[in-house]
């Protein structure tokens, strides 16, 4: 074992990555948690933090507000899929529509417990955007946990005025993750351990399997 845990990803250590996934209100109320927590787990992933919260609207409201492109971003996809959906938002401003969906964000996150946690790895903020897909559930491909469990859309989600329902918030880019993880854990709450799967996922040359 010592001999193994030496020889692991001597070449491109990127194993501690880290990145910070909530199960929204709407996954745990589906009873999907186990299966969330599954998915991740099973590509290799390591949890290294985990808690069940009833978030503030202030915490959800910070949340949303860490990354400065983050209403650039969402709202230029939204007025993009509303274009092409033939759809009027009512304005053309990015920034406008995301405040809007930021503040329904706000009650839709503080409305129930969820379940936020740490999972580290390599390419960690990728692998889990994978798995999650992309953000409309409608569109997101089948396989990932939002094609798969739920059936929301951008145009429900607008005419009731609220938050697209995907049961899962995934970092989008390492800064984010960076930023949202110190928002919702302590760094006392973060574990550092080893994990006996990474002696295979990172070994150099698969050398510690045979006695
Ligand atoms: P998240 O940040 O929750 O992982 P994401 O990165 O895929 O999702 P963002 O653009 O950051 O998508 O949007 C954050 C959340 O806001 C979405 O997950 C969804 O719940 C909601 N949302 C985004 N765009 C819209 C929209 N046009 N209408 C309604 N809700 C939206
Ligand atoms: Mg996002």
């Amino acid at each position: 074992m010592q001999h193994v845990a030496k020889s692991l990803m001597q070449n491109y250590d990127d194993k501690q990555q880290q990145t910070l996934v909530i199960i929204k209100p709407d996954g745990v109320q589906r009873n999907l948690i186990g299966e969330v927590i599954k998915r991740y787990e099973q590509c290799g992933l390591k949890l290294v933090a985990l808690k069940m919260l009833i978030p503030t609207p202030e915490l959800a409201l910070a949340h949303y507000s860490t990354d400065p492109k983050w209403a650039l971003k969402t709202g230029t996809k939204a007025i993009e899929a509303a274009k092409s959906r033939g759809e009027d938002l009512g304005t053309d401003n990015p920034i406008i529509y995301a405040k809007k969906v930021r503040s329904t964000l706000k009650s839709f996150l503080s409305s129930g417990p969820v379940v936020a946690m740490v999972w580290q790895g390599m390419g960690a903020v990728a692998v889990v955007r994978k798995i999650t897909g992309g953000t409309e559930p409608l569109s997101s491909a089948p396989g990932t946990i939002r094609g798969d469990y739920t059936i929301d859309s951008y145009t429900a989600a607008n005419a009731d005025n609220r938050s697209v329902r995907n049961i899962i918030h995934s970092s989008g880019s390492i800064e984010e993750a960076k930023i949202e993880i110190k928002l919702w854990f302590k760094p006392e709450e973060i574990l550092g351990y080893r994990i006996i799967s990474e002696e295979i996922i990172y070994d150099v040359n698969l050398d510690g399997i045979l006695e």
